[in-house]
């Protein structure tokens, strides 16, 4: 195991790394950017080191800084956290050739996932079904409307280096279709710095369906079963939940074996996520890979018992899994609320700015991670996400009471927040009854004016 770890991130996944790493017996090392001087997590780290200004391309995204970092703390491995670095698969080569393990896949399995397009291409080799569409991306304009048309509208516009719901497009109609391209490729080129975008057949009223992977680097891979994250608004999920509810035992099995297909075929090591849609008749497409830990991963440790972050650092320290997949055993359901610093009433806005109170819900089956304290001002420079509220009960209804209540004990005040929306997901009879599918928060819940 390794003696000492750097985590290279911030906020409540920064935490939750120091944390396992307390619980491994192993040193950890936070970075911080000038804005984050002040968060109480640092002091939870064996050591702290500020590695530049505020904005994240000198920080948090600047790889020289944290290798800088990595050197000076002597560390043997390096935690990405999600976003910022985590998917980058020249971060992961550097820190390796500087001989530093990355608490992640291999920068080739990175590289090959990271493009939707290659990753479609690895799952259609294993056998694994994808959303209909082009099998890479678009060359031409008439390539473009030949395979609309062959595919039917509404069609969908996507990234294939995208991530965050950005540089997608439904288009509905053909007199439509060029300029849609034209405006994704301009999106994706100015998010992304790659133009190439692809289609795909845009389903109607799909369920988002992920399943998470492990695989050691012993040729062991397994699945810890699936997580519903249909509850979105601009295609970013808002609550999940584990196990998926309303989805056949015959699929949930597919659903797996698939995954575990995926992470054999791309020599995929640690831990990673399979995103699937499933439509109305239960068909499931594989849509993506994300090649990190996601920002859902409580969920399904609350129902496996399993600590994914743990299993992270096993896993790059060269462990073998000690578990098999039989002993995967999903108990209970859990749920996830993100908790984001931003104006539901205004378009969501962010809210910046110093929490005056704060009051944590307790007791049975509730959990909270996040970095934020009284007096905690929070940055306006990243992620507006401040904590997850994660509940777990013996079934489905009973977590959603749990939460219903965890949410009225939770108290943030000073800035605006995201509860008020949850508490009224949680009295939702549609939620309540698992029928939501991605489109219905801004369908029914808030539907979108001037739409
Ligand atoms: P990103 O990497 O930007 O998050 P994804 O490919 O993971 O993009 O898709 C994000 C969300 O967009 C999905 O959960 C779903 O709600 C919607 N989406 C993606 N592809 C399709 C599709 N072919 N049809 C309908 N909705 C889709």
């Amino acid at each position: 195991m390794f003696q000492r770890i750097l985590v290279a991130n911030r906020g409540e996944i920064a935490l939750r790394i120091i944390r396992a790493c307390k619980e491994l017996g192993v040193e950890s090392v936070a970075v911080y950017s000038q804005a984050d001087r002040e968060a109480p997590y640092l002091a939870m780290a064996d050591r702290a080191i500020c590695i530049g200004k505020a904005a994240s391309s000198d920080s948090y995204l600047n790889i020289p800084r944290i290798i800088a970092a990595a050197e000076v703390a002597d560390v043997q491995a390096i935690h990405p956290g999600y976003g910022f670095l985590s998917e980058n698969p020249q971060f992961a080569e550097i820190c390796r050739s500087c001989n530093f393990e990355f608490i992640g896949p291999s920068h080739e399995a990175i590289r090959k996932m990271g493009l939707k397009t290659e990753a479609k291409a690895v799952a259609t080799a294993a056998k694994v079904p994808t959303v209909p569409g082009s099998d890479g991306p678009i060359a031409s304009d008439a390539q473009a409307i030949t395979l609309a048309k062959q595919m039917g509208y509404p069609v969908l516009i996507k990234a294939a280096a995208g991530g965050g719901g950005k540089g997608m497009r439904v288009c509905r109609e053909e007199s439509t279709l060029i300029a849609s391209l034209q405006a994704a490729r301009n999106e994706a080129e100015a998010a992304f710095k790659n133009s190439s975008v692809y289609l795909e057949k845009y389903i109607d009223r799909p369920r988002h369906v992920e399943v998470q992977m492990l695989a050691d680097s012993h040729g062991h891979a397994l699945h810890l079963f699936d997580r519903d994250c249909s509850l979105q608004r601009r295609h970013q999920k808002l609550v999940e939940e584990a196990t998926a509810p309303s989805i056949p035992e015959k699929i949930r099995r597919q659903l797996g074996d698939a995954a575990v297909r995926l992470a054999k075929a791309s020599g995929y090591v640690n831990a990673g996520t399979c995103e699937f849609l499933i439509d109305q008749d239960n068909k499931f497409y594989f849509i993506e890979v994300n090649a990190r830990i996601q920002v859902e991963h409580p969920v399904t440790e609350m129902v496996t018992g399993i600590d994914l972050i743990q299993q992270q650092i096993r896993i790059a320290a060269g462990e073998k899994l000690s578990f098999t997949q039989d002993e995967v055993i999903p108990r209970g359901h859990s749920f996830e609320v993100r908790i984001n610093s931003e104006d539901p009433d205004h378009d969501f806005r962010p809210s910046a700015g110093k929490i005056t109170a704060l009051k944590l819900p307790g007791g049975p089956g509730v959990r909270w991670d996040s970095h934020v304290q009284v007096g905690y001002t929070i940055p306006p420079n990243y992620d507006s996400m401040i904590g997850k509220l994660i509940v777990y009960a013996a079934n489905r209804q009973a977590a959603a009471s749990t939460m219903r209540r965890a949410l009225d004990e939770l108290q943030i005040e000073g800035v605006k927040t995201t509860i008020p929306l949850h508490r009224r997901i949680f009295r939702h009879k549609d939620f309540l009854d698992g029928k939501v599918d991605t489109t219905w928060v801004e369908r029914v819940l808030m539907p979108v004016k001037n739409a």
